[in-house]
């Protein structure tokens, strides 16, 4: 029987998208050969290409804005690289949220000044900061919309002249906004969107071309862009399997309806940490994320009777990351209600047993 799979990446999928991907492994469009075996080349595949690009932008309402879609590499750990060799001339601004903004900071210190503009590192990175004064001379402003680790999300972003660019690896085409204020986005597929080998990035083309150092091809977003992201052989199946993610989502009825769905997983969940005295949640009320959930147990002597209680009952991946410990439920798009109300009746269930 298939899972209750709240696992934080690689993460569910829809059903239908692992259907139809499992088939064209096998057979793609009726042409006696497979996806994964057609010159990526070939009319087949960039059409594909095309469809996920275009569904991109069009699923964040940034058609005819400026923008494109590249679906590259690396994960979003290159991205962290990338940002700053395409982008960073003399200073950066980033809003240290978690391990993920800190790993971003590391790498950008290798092409120019750095500074943090904003940190919840004092509080373990329970907690979304606020109020920090952002400089007007900085080349960009870096942040990480959703904090996988710690459970919080970013509701109101940073207020800059300077292009705004965001990690939205782990929620991204969760919620409505207006994408309009970033400069560039990027997100490592297998939190929210298909599996795990390609990272979207999307990317207000004026910003690029204004730094004066030599780029590498590979990590050369113009270079990217001039070949329409086929500069060299790209993931096929991740890129494949992605855009039958977003075909599903557009389906659905986009970003609006996701919206909402998601709003209604994330209170039943958060209702259940509130009421049961057994739990306690990790982040902030005002900062809580809508993609992972984090709590952690009052007594941790029933550890061993509530992993056997929620295995029991068909669950996957509740563990907490090490660093924040306790539990963390991710609960991304292809995520039912009926999987949350699992979890939550099984924290039910432990409190009427405890
Ligand atoms: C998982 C994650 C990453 C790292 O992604 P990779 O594709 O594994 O490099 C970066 N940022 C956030 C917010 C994440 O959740």
């Amino acid at each position: 029987m298939k899972k209750h799979n709240f696992s934080a990446g690689p993460c569910i999928l829809p059903e239908e998208v692992f259907k139809e991907a499992s088939q064209a492994i096998l057979d793609y469009n009726n042409s006696g050969l497979s996806v994964i075996e057609i010159s990526h080349r070939s009319k087949d595949f960039v059409d594909i290409m095309e469809e996920a690009r275009s569904l991109a932008l069009e699923l964040l309402g940034l058609e005819g804005k400026g923008y494109k879609a590249l679906f590259l590499q690396g994960g979003a750990s290159t991205q962290f690289l990338m940002v700053a060799y395409n982008l960073l001339q003399n200073k950066a601004g980033y809003i240290n949220t978690g391990s993920w903004s800190d790993k971003a900071i590391k790498e950008a210190k290798l092409f120019g000044d750095v500074i943090e503009l904003a940190s919840s590192k004092d509080a373990n990175f329970n907690y979304i900061p606020k109020g920090y004064e952002v400089p007007e001379d900085l080349d960009y402003v870096h942040c990480t919309s959703n904090n996988t680790i710690f459970g919080t999300q970013i509701k109101d972003f940073p207020k800059s002249n300077a292009p705004l660019i965001c990690d939205m690896s782990s929620d991204i085409f969760s919620r409505q906004m207006d994408f309009s204020k970033f400069s560039l986005i990027y997100a490592g597929a297998q939190k929210n969107m298909g599996p795990a080998g390609t990272t979207l990035v999307v990317i207000k083309e004026d910003i690029l071309g204004k730094i004066n150092r030599q780029i590498p091809s590979m990590l050369d977003y113009q270079v990217h862009l001039g070949k329409a992201s086929m500069f060299n052989t790209p993931p096929v199946f991740a890129v494949y399997t992605s855009m039958l993610t977003l075909r599903w989502l557009k389906k659905l009825g986009g970003l609006a309806t996701i919206e909402e769905l998601n709003e209604k997983k994330a209170n039943l969940i958060y209702s259940e940490i509130d009421v049961n005295p057994l739990f306690k949640g990790f982040a902030a009320k005002e900062d809580r994320s809508v993609m992972n959930a984090t709590f952690t147990l009052v007594n941790e002597d029933l550890k061993e009777t509530f992993d056997a209680m929620w295995k029991e009952a068909g669950i996957n991946g509740v563990n907490g990351h090490r660093s924040v410990g306790g539990y963390r439920a991710s609960m991304y798009n292809a995520m039912t209600i009926e999987s949350v109300a699992a979890l939550v009746d099984v924290m039910g269930d432990l409190e009427r047993k405890a």
